[in-house]
């Protein structure tokens, strides 16, 4: 099976797993796992129809390392939909915003792991993978109202969610930025619900010592210069409620006469 290592130094890795969803209805979307020691993080690990083949690549990353966390950015089926599985068939506990726990089990989830779908609150907090502490900052409103996003303070990748996600693309990395905002620039205009969100958290972004962002769909993006220059675009760009309020009005009647 086919994995991209992202990163990796004695003891930690980064692993994309490849794309199980290519050519179907469903979105496009990146599984990825983070490997520290002997305890391992699978980032939101998609529907029931990639399930079990993504269980198993996640598995053979892992090694002799045992899954220890779900990390669920935000609520959506591409995200969640399986997360009854997992916890089944693993030993790993699911975090996810406060404000999805109670939403989660309608995709169906035992009452022999409920328990083990924790939440996180609204500021974040840090997570221990064997040794490494892992930050989970906020990320509310970009685009789900409870999100969160992934730091990794060893390979200095920020995951990233929905936010920085490409459509319609192929390969895995991004060349050359400025080709690549067309792909882009759709979906963050109206996925992304607020320009003044989305300045909050590049300004606390910035203080983060980041070598990669890493998102959910589409390309990653490599190296210093390449962030930079996708944290001013996300800064300068208008999004959400602030082009859309000339929406909200009531659709006129289709009967004539
Ligand atoms: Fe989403």
């Amino acid at each position: 099976m086919a994995h991209t290592t992202l990163f990796s130094a004695p003891g930690h890795a980064n692993v994309l797993i490849e794309d199980y969803n290519t050519g179907g209805l469903a979105v496009q979307a990146n599984q990825h796992v983070i490997v520290h020691g002997d305890a391992g993080m699978i980032l939101d690990p998609g529907g029931h129809k990639v399930y079990s083949k993504v269980l198993a690549a996640t598995l053979s990353v892992l090694g002799r390392a045992k899954l220890k966390y779900l990390f669920l950015s935000h609520q959506d089926p591409d995200i969640v939909a399986a997360t009854n599985g997992w916890l089944m068939t693993t030993d790993a506990d699911a975090y996810i915003s406060d404000l999805w726990t109670r939403f989660v089990p309608h995709f169906g989830l035992d009452h022999l792991v409920a328990s083990r779908l924790k939440s996180i609150p609204d500021r974040g907090q840090t997570l221990d993978l064997g040794g490494c502490e892992l930050l989970i900052v906020p990320a509310h409103y970009l685009h789900s109202c409870g999100n969160f996003h992934v730091y990794d303070p060893i390979s200095k990748i920020l995951y990233t969610g929905d936010l920085g996600a490409s459509i319609g693309v192929e390969g895995v990395e991004v060349t050359d930025f400025d080709a690549h905002i067309v792909k882009m620039e759709g979906f963050h205009k109206r996925y992304m619900a607020s320009t003044r969100a989305l300045k909050a958290w590049v300004r606390m972004v910035r203080g983060l010592d980041i070598e990669m962002i890493v998102p959910q769909h589409g390309l990653f993006m490599r190296g210093k210069p390449m962030v930079t220059r996708f944290l001013d675009w996300l800064d300068g760009l208008v999004c959400g409620i602030d082009l859309m309020e000339d929406v909200y009005r009531i659709p006129p009647s289709s009967k004539s006469g």
